[in-house]
């Protein structure tokens, strides 16, 4: 595995294997990996010739107030993991390079990145719609690799693929959990260990929703009220961000669920700003 940092290294390395008829899988990733990112890359290894991992915190992605400077940061443990998985580039871009002086041009998804992170996080999709779009640019893959645990995000992706016409599928991955089903993420270093306790309780409210779900109902009202009171029994209100079941497709707010919904999750635990979601229906 090659670790690569300059974009026109990158272009010429892929053109060649693009020349011999080989396929190109891309993984954008902001690092510190994990299972999640580890199952994105065991999926590329299997459906790809080449496989890109790239590795570039986005600070057009991040607020003000916003965690860029602390994220985690690791690149010589994430160099292991990922050849370990047999990646064959890590690509670890410089923001100088991405974003040169005078920039200006960005990528935004208008309805879907309003709803759910979009109110809390303004920017937010208009900076990983615009990283990623650049990234679809430099690598041109085949194939790009999303998980289904930044539901929203994976939804824009889709959405900006079709409506700016790129030639790429899209794959998006099942969340991966940990054994009492946090959804696993780089920012749960965050958490003490009695927040960590706690914080898989947001998996567990979205598995009662699921029963109730099963059970039959269907008014979004009543799922929504039952979800929220869920959530306060485990945290407080003010540290919930959001908790809402919307339209899968459209991530619009209806009084009934349709073919297929999204409950989606954000609470504020300790440092952290978790979220997770589930699918309802089909
Ligand atoms: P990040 O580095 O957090 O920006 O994530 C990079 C990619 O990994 C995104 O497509 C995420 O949706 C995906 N991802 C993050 N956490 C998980 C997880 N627990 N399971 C599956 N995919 C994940």
């Amino acid at each position: 595995m090659k670790t690569i940092r300059s974009i026109s290294t990158l272009r010429g390395i892929l053109d060649s294997a693009r020349k011999k008829g080989r396929t190109v899988g891309l993984v954008p990733t902001m690092g510190y990996f994990h299972e999640g990112h580890l199952s994105l890359m065991q999926s590329a290894r299997r459906e790809c010739d080449i496989v890109v991992v790239s590795l570039f915190v986005n600070p057009l992605q991040f607020g003000p107030k916003e965690d860029l400077k602390a994220y985690p940061k690791n690149l010589k443990r994430d160099a292991q993991m990922a050849r370990k998985k047999n990646a064959d580039i890590l690509f670890v871009p410089e923001a100088r390079d991405l974003y040169g002086p005078q920039y200006q041009t960005f990528v935004s998804v208008e309805e879907l990145s309003k709803p759910l992170c979009g109110r809390s996080r303004p920017g937010h999709f208009r900076g990983v719609a615009t990283v990623v779009a650049k990234l679809f640019n430099i690598v041109l893959p085949d194939k790009a690799y999303f998980g289904s645990k930044d539901f929203q995000q994976a939804r824009i992706i889709q959405q900006m693929v079709k409506d700016l016409s790129y030639n790429i599928e899209l794959r998006i991955l099942p969340t991966r959990r940990e054994t009492d089903g946090l959804a696993i993420s780089s920012r749960n270093i965050y958490l003490t260990s009695k927040e960590r306790a706690s914080a898989a309780k947001i998996y567990g409210s979205l598995n009662s929703l699921k029963s109730k779900f099963r059970q039959g109902e269907r008014r979004v009202g009543q799922l929504e009220d039952a979800l929220l009171a869920e959530l306060k029994r485990h945290f407080k209100a003010a540290a919930i961000d959001y908790a809402e079941i919307r339209d899968a497709e459209t991530l619009l707010h209806k009084p009934k669920i349709g073919k297929k919904a999204v409950a989606a999750v954000a609470v504020r635990v300790g440092k952290a700003r978790l979220i997770d979601n589930i699918i309802l229906g089909e």
